[in-house]
C-alpha cells in the first residue's frame, strides 16, 4: 500500500450477466489477472439509489448520447430519422432513464477490486462500452455484441454485461455509495508478491 498505483474499483455484473450465469466467468477473469476481491454482494439495486450512480449532469448525458451518434454513424444511419433526435443531451437523457430502469429490474452482483492500476486494468478486461465494438478477449467483446443501433430503436440500454468504474474518483464515489466500510475486507493473496512486488 501507500503506492500512488494501488487503487480500488467497483464492478457489478448487470442483470444480463448474472441471467445468462455469467457471475463465475466474470470474476475468475478478474481473479486471474491478479486483481484482488475485497468485497462482494448480491444487490437489487432501487431506481432512487441507481439516479445516484448514473449522475444526471450534462458531461455523463452528453457522452451516452455521443455513444449513439457514433454508432449510427459508423453504421451509415441518420440518427434524427431513427431516434427522432440528434442532440446528444436529448438522446443522453432517453438513455439514462433506460439504463436505470433496466438494472434496477433483476439483482446484480457487485464487487471490489483492489490492485495496481486496478481501474484501468478493470476496463481493459471489461473492454469497450459498445460490445460491437469491444476487442475479442475482452468480457464485452467475448460475451455480447450489442449495438446502440438496435438497442435505441428498441428503447433499451446497451446490454454489455458488467459496469466498471470510469476513473479513480468515480470508483472512490461508487465504493462508498454500493459498500458499507465493514463489507470490505484486508488480507493477503497469496500470489501477491509475486504480482505486484512487496
Ligand atoms: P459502465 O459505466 O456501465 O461501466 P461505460 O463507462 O463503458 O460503462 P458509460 O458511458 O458510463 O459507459 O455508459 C453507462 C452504460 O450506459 C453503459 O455501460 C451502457 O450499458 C449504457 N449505454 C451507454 N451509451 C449508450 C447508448 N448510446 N445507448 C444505449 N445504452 C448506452
Ligand atoms: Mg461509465
Amino acid at each position: 500500500m501507500g503506492d500512488v498505483r494501488h487503487e480500488r474499483t467497483l464492478i457489478f455484473i448487470k442483470p444480463d450477466g448474472v441471467q445468462r450465469g455469467l457471475v463465475g466467468e466474470v470474476l475468475r477473469r478478474f481473479e486471474r489477472a491478479g486483481l484482488k476481491v475485497v468485497g462482494l454482494k448480491m444487490v437489487h439495486a432501487k431506481p432512487d439509489f441507481l439516479e445516484k450512480h448514473y449522475p444526471n449532469n450534462e458531461d455523463f448525458l452528453r457522452t451516452l448520447g455521443g455513444k449513439t451518434q457514433e454508432a449510427f454513424a459508423a453504421a451509415g444511419l441518420d440518427v434524427k430519422q431513427q431516434t427522432g433526435s440528434d442532440d446528444p443531451l436529448t438522446i443522453g437523457r432517453a438513455v439514462r432513464g433506460w439504463l436505470i430502469d433496466y438494472v434496477s429490474s433483476s439483482p446484480v452482483v457487485a464487487f471490489v477490486l483492489d490492485g495496481i492500476q486496478a481501474v484501468g486494468t478493470a476496463r481493459k478486461i471489461v473492454g469497450d462500452t459498445l460490445p460491437f465494438r469491444a476487442a475479442p478477449g475482452t468480457i464485452r467483446g467475448d460475451f455480447s455484441i450489442d449495438s446502440p443501433t438496435v438497442a435505441n430503436l428498441q428503447r433499451r440500454p446497451v446490454r454489455n454485461m458488467i459496469h466498471a468504474s470510469g476513473t479513480v474518483d468515480e470508483a472512490e464515489f461508487e465504493i462508498k455509495m454500493w459498500f458499507r466500510p465493514e463489507e470490505l475486507f484486508a488480507y493477503r493473496r497469496v500470489d501477491e508478491t509475486l504480482i505486484q512486488g512487496e
